[in-house]
């Protein structure tokens, strides 16, 4: 299995949850807003296993659901999986 991550930035509300869940993957910028730090939140770099259970903690955490998760890349697009 591989696992992706990206936050949507459009909908993150700064509340600070990821980073204090997963300070390896996620990050803020100078405005707060959650990033993943590993690809420049392109979300296409696989996740290190090591950190699977942090990273769905955060996604389940996540009070406005901008953390999204894939088996497949999105290629900087956090939309890019989500039903229209
Ligand atoms: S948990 Fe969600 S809303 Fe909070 S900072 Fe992270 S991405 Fe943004």
């Amino acid at each position: 299995m591989s696992l992706f991550t990206i936050v949507d930035k459009e909908t993150c509300i700064a509340c600070g949850v990821c980073g204090v869940t997963c300070p390896q993957i996620f990050d803020y910028d100078i405005n707060g807003l959650s990033e993943v730090i590993i690809d420049d939140n392109h979300g296409s770099k696989q996740i290190p296993e090591l950190f699977y259970e942090d990273v769905i903690d955060a996604y389940e955490s996540c009070p406005s659901e901008s953390i999204k998760i894939s088996e497949k890349p999105f290629h900087g697009n956090p939309k890019k999986y989500e039903r229209l």
